[in-house]
């Protein structure tokens, strides 16, 4: 499978960039993990926002769902343009309704996910992981039978992303903060979180992502470093993951 960063940022957007948002691509099959501002101006450097099969949400805060409501006009106007009657479902929890109920549009379907259950997208398998965060949010296990990503979507450092992230051979991590900063009680992680979570779960890569917007971003990659040893990269437009 092959994933492509969408966008990167937490909380808003830099210039020419957008906040999280994944690509997630096997088979013809084609999901985007969040859609968070200005992913649909990115999204047509790599697919047509017609070409999704799916669209999944880990929460419904506005770095990850900015650009919900434009992709349901990118539908309405592309449908319309084309006489078509594509839906696209967009896949959210329930446990927040108002949020829930802004995934149904004239062209999309709003479909709940059960986070105690797997979800079965084409070839993809979806488990979930309830995080630490402010609002309800699910961090995601995602496998093609053959390879698996974890995305910790945003969460302070929990122990039970340990045994989830088990030998990933790609970390996506929420890395909110630098070494020595607690970002816990914000409901995310620093660097050297995601360096332990890396370690001890064993995974093959750590991407860090979710950046914040001051310092020395490089200085994350050289902090996460020292509580992991395996090979940790930035997160940035168009990078991409494969196998
Ligand atoms: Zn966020
Ligand atoms: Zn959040």
């Amino acid at each position: 499978m092959k994933v492509t960063v969408i966008g990167f940022w937490g909380a808003y957007p830099e210039e020419g960039a957008a906040t999280s948002s994944y690509l997630l691509e096997k088979d013809d099959v084609t999901v985007l993990i969040d859609c968070g501002s200005g992913a649909l101006a990115q999204l047509p450097k790599y697919t047509n926002a017609m070409d999704l099969d799916a669209v999944i949400l880990s929460h419904y805060h506005n770095d990850h769902i900015a650009d919900i409501g434009v992709l349901q006009y990118n539908w309405l106007v592309q449908n319309q343009i084309h006489k078509t009657n594509k839906i696209l479902p967009i896949y959210g929890h329930t446990a927040d309704q108002a949020g829930f109920e802004k995934l149904t549009h004239h062209y999309t379907a709003g479909i709940g996910y059960d986070p105690e259950k797997v979800l079965q997208i084409g070839p993809f398998s979806i488990t979930f992981i309830k995080t630490e965060h402010p609002v309800h949010c699910y961090g995601m296990r995602i496998t093609d039978g053959e390879k698996v990503v974890v995305y910790t979507a945003d969460t302070s450092f929990m122990q039970e992303l340990i045994p989830f992230s088990h030998k990933a051979d790609l970390l996506i991590t929420d890395c909110s903060f630098y070494a020595g900063q607690d970002g816990s009680s914000a409901g995310h992680m620093n660097s050297i979180d995601c360096g332990i979570l890396a370690e001890e779960a064993d995974v093959g890569r750590l991407l860090l992502s979710h950046y914040p917007h001051f310092g020395d971003r490089t200085e994350l990659v050289k902090e996460a470093k020292q509580t992991f040893t395996g090979n940790i990269e930035l997160a940035k437009s168009g990078y991409i993951w494969e196998g």
